[in-house]
């Protein structure tokens, strides 16, 4: 009997779709695709925007009508949303402000225009119906328990309002009969983004109690900066809650604080915004260096990322701090500590988020 010879036995047949990437090569399928229609996708996910909304000075709220490769999210959790800008790709992250259990497939995120930022100010002046942005799929460890707790806190600050309201707007859904604080802060009443979202939501659900306090107006139902009182006013039984917090970096601060010195730092549930400062180290030693660019500078202790901004470079950056893995980069030498874990990376050629490593001694990445 004859043997199959090995050239033919190994012959695979291509499917049409690996066929056609085959020949698109370098470009992908969907660099193709996208001449033709930008929401016709193989392997990418993206967005358009369906609606735009600016509820207040410097927020716009956009809906998002995801590509068919979107699975959905879970309350709390946040998306990556990628915009180009003068021929530039962004990542930033966004937390959905809508119910887990929208029906119509659609995404709302609203996004705080920051007087710097470079994607939420480009969002809060240009989006408009049409546009097409990037999407991943959610992620985040920021939800409720799939148990739902019996009483709920839910304290925000700001654009922080959107992943605790999708966390209202969810539990409302599923007909949660606990008991919910929603306590929000804001300069004053023209500053919340949701604030008849809100009011309406408290209206229609005897368990939800809402609770405005405002840093910049003496009417409300607070006044002033959060603190222990506040607390006591709203929710004295907090200690038997579970309580989700999201907002700027000082209200972030106070409420860790708080539950911190009253023992409940378990039942405090966080979302971080904005990256914490990381301490520079003044003993750093050591030079870093460029490889791509041929530049090079003393190490400074600050993380990667601040020293390429530093030395002139622009790299890719979304969260900046160590979650959306934007950043990454290859070290070619070197040595690196990880800010968030303290592990120490002493292998070259590998592969390093920019915004969470510092260098130990001389580094060079391939930038
Ligand atoms: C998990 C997660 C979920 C998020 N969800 C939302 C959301 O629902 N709505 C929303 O508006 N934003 C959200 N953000 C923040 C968002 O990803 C961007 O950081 C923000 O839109 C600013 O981006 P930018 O390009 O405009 O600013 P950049 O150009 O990146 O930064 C410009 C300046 O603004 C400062 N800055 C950046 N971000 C913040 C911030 N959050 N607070 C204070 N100062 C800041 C920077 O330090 C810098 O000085 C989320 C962030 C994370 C990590």
């Amino acid at each position: 009997m004859t043997a199959v010879a090995p050239a033919r036995a190994g012959r695979r047949k291509l499917s049409p779709l690996a066929l056609f990437e085959a020949l698109a090569t370098p470009h992908g399928v969907d660099r193709y695709l996208e001449l033709v229609n930008p929401m016709l996708t193989v392997r990418d996910m993206r967005a358009e925007v369906t609606g735009v909304n600016r509820s207040t000075a410097d927020t716009v709220t956009l809906t998002l009508r995801p590509t068919r490769q979107w699975r959905g999210f879970q309350a709390g959790q946040f998306v990556q949303v990628t915009v180009e800008i003068d021929g530039v790709r962004r990542v930033r992250c966004y937390s959905p402000a809508c119910s887990q259990y929208r029906d119509d497939g659609r995404v709302e995120i609203t996004v705080k225009a920051h007087p710097e930022g470079v994607v939420s100010q480009y969002l809060h002046a240009n989006a408009a119906p049409g546009l097409i942005v990037g999407l991943t799929q959610a992620d985040g460890t920021f939800r409720l328990p799939p148990q739902r707790p019996g009483k709920l806190v839910f304290i925000s600050g700001g654009s922080g309002v959107t992943p605790v309201l999708s966390m209202l707007r969810t539990l409302c859904d599923e007909g949660y009969a606990g008991d919910v604080v929603f306590l929000h802060y804001a300069d004053s009443e023209h500053d919340v983004a949701y604030r008849d979202e809100l009011c309406e939501l408290a209206a229609q659900h005897d368990n939800v109690r809402l609770a405005l306090a405002y840093t910049a107006q003496e009417t409300g139902d607070l006044h002033g900066h959060f603190g222990q009182e506040h607390l006591d006013a709203v929710a004295p039984w907090h200690a038997e809650a579970e309580t989700f917090l999201c907002g700027p970096p000082g209200l972030m601060k106070s409420v860790r604080a708080l539950y911190d010195a009253g023992g409940l730092t378990d039942r405090l549930h966080v979302e971080d915004f904005a990256p914490a400062a990381v301490p520079v180290d003044d003993d750093a030693t050591g030079a870093l260096s460029f490889g791509r660019s041929g530049l090079s500078a003393d190490n400074s202790g600050a993380t990667l990322l601040e020293q390429a901004e530093a030395a002139g470079l622009t790299p890719e950056y979304g969260c900046r701090m160590g979650i959306c893995f934007s950043c990454t980069k290859i070290k070619t030498s070197g040595c690196t500590r990880n800010v968030r874990t303290g592990d120490i990376d002493a292998d070259p050629d590998t592969e390093i988020q920019l915004c969470i490593s510092v260098p130990v001694g001389d580094v060079t990445l391939d930038l």
